[in-house]
């Protein structure tokens, strides 16, 4: 299929009364139904003065409405603009400016309602959405997505997971994370559009829900961040419940511990596992590490999917380490309205992903690191990832978060901000275990035990522009 609506009318046509997309606790909608109604709002649209091009923002939580106003918006021939809703409203304020939008659908005014209207003769390079990227480095970036990347992005998971093209209403995918990010929209809303499954659709994460739904709604496709399946995995609700429904469990948005990954692998033994890093950026997905690797080599990220070509950009004498660069139909060629940052990062078609990467002699990648959160301490590089792995798994440590510490002498030293219960982190036995561990000008000289969550964004990444604003270091 070329466009998003050649991909989701063959549905409508081959299988119309086949479950399209559910929200938890709310509607279900068949593909017949799903396309009605998303042609109504397309016109409702049109009569707005919404025309080839336009942007038109999306503002409500993940559910019906939500995907009613996506497919509504690309009918039109629009450009949906995924705005976080759970943004503050200056930020909210300032992707509506930025994306300069026609029209703004948002919870509590009803979806625009009109004639039937599906736009004609789009083209694959045709804009359909605006995603912003999360912020973690920075202010969001809008990043314009085409037909053809969001079409593409799918075929590539489809691929990896090696779900079978025929099966179609066996994939049932729980949209947990939010639809405003590439994961829930790309990885999961856009891949059961595609393939004529079921988006089962959470509109709040929900974990003791979110197990009952499992079976209830014979979901077959999961994808969440690490954190989640922390939380998931040690939530009493989880013990004892059925999982042998799910086939195919994707996780990925953030570093995660391999021991988390093992423990995964246990609870869900009837389904592959795969990691797959991405971004924004992207429309998803750029390399995944499949199952067979899972277990092994859970440090890794895994293999270029098909339709991206990999490089990388050395920064020291190793030419297997350095900042990942990437290319192909699912990059983007530009931020939107940003020729600067765009300058920055996008040159022949190669975008450099801000990411230090090292790649092994099997051609798998691993992430280092944020080129922005590696420390520089007197000369030596450390990456933040690898002595977060180090610290998570010392005793009592719940969650860690690691910082660079200005120095008069080494520029940078290494801090660590330890998440867990005061009575049970010994900070004197982790910085002990980090030793055994870790090089010596790895080891953290600074510590602080905090007893609140550390700040994360919805894509499961630490803020550590928060995070760094709010920690005291004291003494080394
Ligand atoms: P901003 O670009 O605004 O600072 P962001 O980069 O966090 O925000 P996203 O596009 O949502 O915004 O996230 C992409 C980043 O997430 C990647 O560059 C990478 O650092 C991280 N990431 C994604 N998937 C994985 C993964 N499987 N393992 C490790 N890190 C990952
Ligand atoms: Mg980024």
């Amino acid at each position: 299929p070329a466009t998003l609506l050649d991909a989701l009318q063959r549905h409508v046509e081959i299988r119309p009364d086949a479950e399209a997309v559910v929200e938890l606790g709310g509607e279900r909608l068949t593909y017949a139904q799903l396309w009605r109604r998303a042609t109504r709002v397309a016109g409702g649209l049109r009569a707005r003065g919404v025309t080839q091009g336009d942007r038109v923002a999306l503002r409500y939580a993940a559910g019906i409405d939500w995907a009613l106003a996506f497919w509504g918006t690309v009918m039109a021939g629009g450009i949906a603009v995924a705005v976080n809703t759970r943004s503050a409203p200056p930020e909210v304020e300032f992707v509506l400016a930025d994306a300069d939008v026609k029209a703004d659908l948002s919870a509590g005014t009803p979806l625009p309602d009109g004639d039937p209207y599906v736009a004609a003769g789009l083209a694959t390079t045709d804009v359909a959405a605006l995603f912003y990227t999360s912020g973690t480095t920075g202010r969001p970036k809008g990043v314009p997505t085409t037909h053809e990347a969001f079409v593409t992005n799918a075929q590539n998971l489809i691929r990896c997971l090696g779900v079978p093209l025929d099966a179609g209403p066996e994939l049932r995918t729980l949209i947990s994370v939010p639809l405003f990010h590439v994961t829930g929209c790309n990885a999961q809303f856009i891949v059961a559009a595609c393939l004529g499954g079921t988006s089962v659709i959470m509109p709040t994460l929900d974990l003791p829900r979110l197990v009952t739904a499992l079976a209830e709604e014979r979901i077959s496709f999961v994808v969440t961040v690490p954190a989640v399946y922390s939380l998931l995995l040690r939530h009493p609700v989880f013990v004892g419940a059925d999982v042998s429904g799910v086939r195919w469990l994707a996780y990925g948005g953030a570093p995660i511990a391999p021991a988390l990954v093992r423990s995964l692998k246990d609870a869900f033994p009837q389904a592959r596992v795969i990691n797959g890093y991405g971004m924004t950026e992207t429309a998803s997905l750029v390399t995944v590490l499949p199952d067979r690797d899972a277990a092994a080599h859970a440090d890794s990220v895994g293999y270029a999917v098909p339709s991206v070509d990999l490089g990388v950009a050395p920064i020291g004498d190793d030419p297997y380490t350095g900042e990942l660069v990437v290319r192909g139909v699912t990059v983007t060629s530009g931020y939107w309205r940003r020729p600067e940052a765009t300058a920055e990062t996008i040159a022949d078609g190669w975008l450099r992903t801000g990411d230090v990467v090292r790649v092994d002699g099997a051609g798998r990648v691993h992430i280092v690191d944020r080129i922005k959160d590696i420390i520089n301490r007197g000369g030596e590089n450390i990456s933040s990832v690898e002595v977060e792995g180090v610290l998570l798994s010392a005793p009592g440590v719940a969650d860690a978060a690691v910082l660079a510490v200005p120095d008069e002498v080494m520029g940078e030293k290494v801090g660590a901000v330890l998440f867990g219960d005061r009575s049970e982190i010994d900070v004197v036995a982790v910085i002990a275990h980090c030793r055994e561990r870790l090089a010596d000008f790895k080891v953290p000289q600074y510590a602080v035990v905090v007893t609140e969550a550390l700040p994360r964004n919805a894509g499961g990444k630490v803020l550590k522009n928060r995070l760094r604003d709010q920690v005291r270091w004291g003494d080394p």
